[in-house]
């Protein structure tokens, strides 16, 4: 697609649609090409989405909840509807294979189902003859949600809902990568809510921090990387704004003695290689006792030789192409490094030639804890197999990092695996399963994988403050 034929999406500010005189290319990471071209928004614009989405605030936070659930409701299912569509355009800009695309838009309306089937009801805390005190939750004000490309459309219904349900309004930025489907979601959201309740807008990274300095803006509900993340938290110091801030990730499984490698290869695998590795808890760095360690890179490998690389949009492809040209040449360049410092390629597929930003399947064995492709978050397709004698090393290797987001064990016995599994120093500790979420379960990190919760009670309750109403009868 060239430029004179690129979609030219529109942001959407106080419920009406706004064009920029600035633009900003959205590239197909199958083709390399410019598929669209999203609005670059000024800091004036900006203004008018906080201002707008301050002024609904007044009237959105005073609408009974029930009539709000309601209206959540029939957003969702208008997303729903429209699943064909934004997966179209989430498989041309995120690049990932349509039926995953389908999938994605699934989980975010799914998801979002899950936060209108909770709802923060005052909670009576002391009833005296003398005092009646109760505990309420009340909306904050103006939402900021600043999101990553890697999940565009759940990762923006993780902010949307749990925001309007709450009574709070929003003002939603999407990666600049990846901007296409959650303008998408914005022009909906205009079918079903007041003007202003849900305004969304695209630009570069300097948006992002023109929002978290922004004294209109009352919390800020960030996914992204753990360097933006500590700016943010800087920036956001200004007006003492709540934070949410889910970051990066660099977890490890531990795979147990007992394993049928064979049974429990496919799940190893795509606990790493699903959405290319673009995965936040993706099972990053696996160690496997000596024992099995044979058994397991073998079935691996030959798993990974089934699966197809190829353009999103073509049929029978299981992983696409990296989202980035920066991440592209980031996981090439992790890759090479790692070789040169003695690192083994026991595995790496095939990628299709031509301009796509196709990186291969890459297994690694020999790596040192040192290398980058072990010590740092690499969000691409790459997994380091490491094999150990005794479990508390491999405890210990899996807890030595920065990140905390989430971590596995596997094993033939889940309760023997469970006692391992609790042990691990990360906000989600799974077994047999990585990673592994749900509507009703809070999603989040420890250490720099982040501050706070997204989904469950705990994840809604995040967009309000607590108040305490105490009344001397
Ligand atoms: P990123 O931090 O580069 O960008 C994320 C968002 O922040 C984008 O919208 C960007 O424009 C904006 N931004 C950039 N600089 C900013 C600033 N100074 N102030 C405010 N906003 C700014 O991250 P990315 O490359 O888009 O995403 C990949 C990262 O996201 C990985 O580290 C991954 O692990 C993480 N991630 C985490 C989760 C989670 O739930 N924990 C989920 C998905 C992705």
């Amino acid at each position: 697609m060239t430029m004179t034929q690129a979609l030219k999406p529109a942001m959407w500010i106080n419920g009406q649609a706004v064009h920029t005189d600035h633009t900003l290319p959205v590239i197909d990471p199958a083709t390399a090409e410019v598929y669209a071209v999203a609005p670059d928004c000024s800091r004036s614009q900006l203004d008018e989405a906080v201002a707008a989405a301050q002024k609904a605030f007044i009237h959105w936070s005073a609408v009974p909840t029930a009539e709000r659930y309601r209206l959540v409701n029939a957003y969702i299912d208008r997303v729903t509807a429209d699943t064909e569509v934004l997966a179209n355009l989430l498989t041309h800009e995120q690049g990932k294979p349509l039926p995953k695309a389908r999938s994605e838009v699934g989980a975010a309306t799914f998801f979002a189902k899950g936060y209108t089937a909770v709802e923060l009801k005052p909670q009576v805390l002391r009833e005296t003859p003398t005092q009646y005190v109760e505990q309420r939750h009340r909306p904050l004000g103006v939402i900021g949600a600043i999101t990553a490309w890697n999940y565009p459309v759940l990762l923006a219904m993780w902010k949307i809902i749990p925001s309007v349900l709450t009574g709070n309004t929003i003002v939603l930025k999407p990666s600049p990568n990846t901007p296409v489907a959650t303008l998408r979601l914005g022009e909906i959201a205009q079918e079903v809510f007041p003007p202003g309740v849900v305004n969304v807008v695209s630009g570069g990274n300097d948006l992002g921090a023109w929002m978290t300095e922004h004294s209109g803006i009352r919390k800020i509900a960030f996914t992204g990387s753990g360097p933006t993340g500590k700016r943010i938290m800087a920036s956001a110091a200004g007006n003492l704004k709540r934070l949410t801030l889910e970051l990066g990730g660099n977890d490890a499984g531990i795979v147990l003695d007992d394993v049928d490698a064979a049974k429990m290869a496919a799940d190893l695998f795509w606990a790493k290689f699903s959405n290319c590795g673009q995965v936040c808890a993706a099972l990053k760095r696996m160690y496997v006792h000596r024992s099995v360690y044979a058994a397991v890179c073998e079935e691996l490998v030959k798993f990974a030789k089934t699966i197809k690389i190829g353009p999103g949009l073509q049929e029978g492809v299981d992983i696409g192409p990296i989202q980035n040209r920066m991440q592209f040449d980031q996981v090439h360049a992790v890759i090479a490094e790692a070789v040169a410092e003695g690192a083994t390629i026991l595995y790496q597929s095939p990628v299709p030639a031509g301009p796509g930003l196709f990186l291969p399947i890459t297994i690694l064995t020999n790596v040192k804890p040192s290398m980058r492709a072990v010590a740092h978050e690499v969000f691409g397709p790459v997994l380091t197999i490491t094999p150990f004698d005794d479990e508390t090393d491999a405890l210990r290797w899996a807890n030595d990092s920065e990140y905390g987001l989430g971590g596995s064990v596997w094993s033939s016995n889940p309760e023997r695996a469970a006692v391992l599994a609790a042990q691990l120093d990360c906000g989600g500790a799974w077994v047999n399963q990585h990673p592994a979420m749900g509507p009703e379960i809070p999603f989040g990190g420890v250490k720099g994988s982040g501050i706070g919760v997204e989904l469950g009670r705990a994840g809604l309750e995040e967009y309000t403050s607590i108040q305490v109403l105490n009344i001397k009868r």
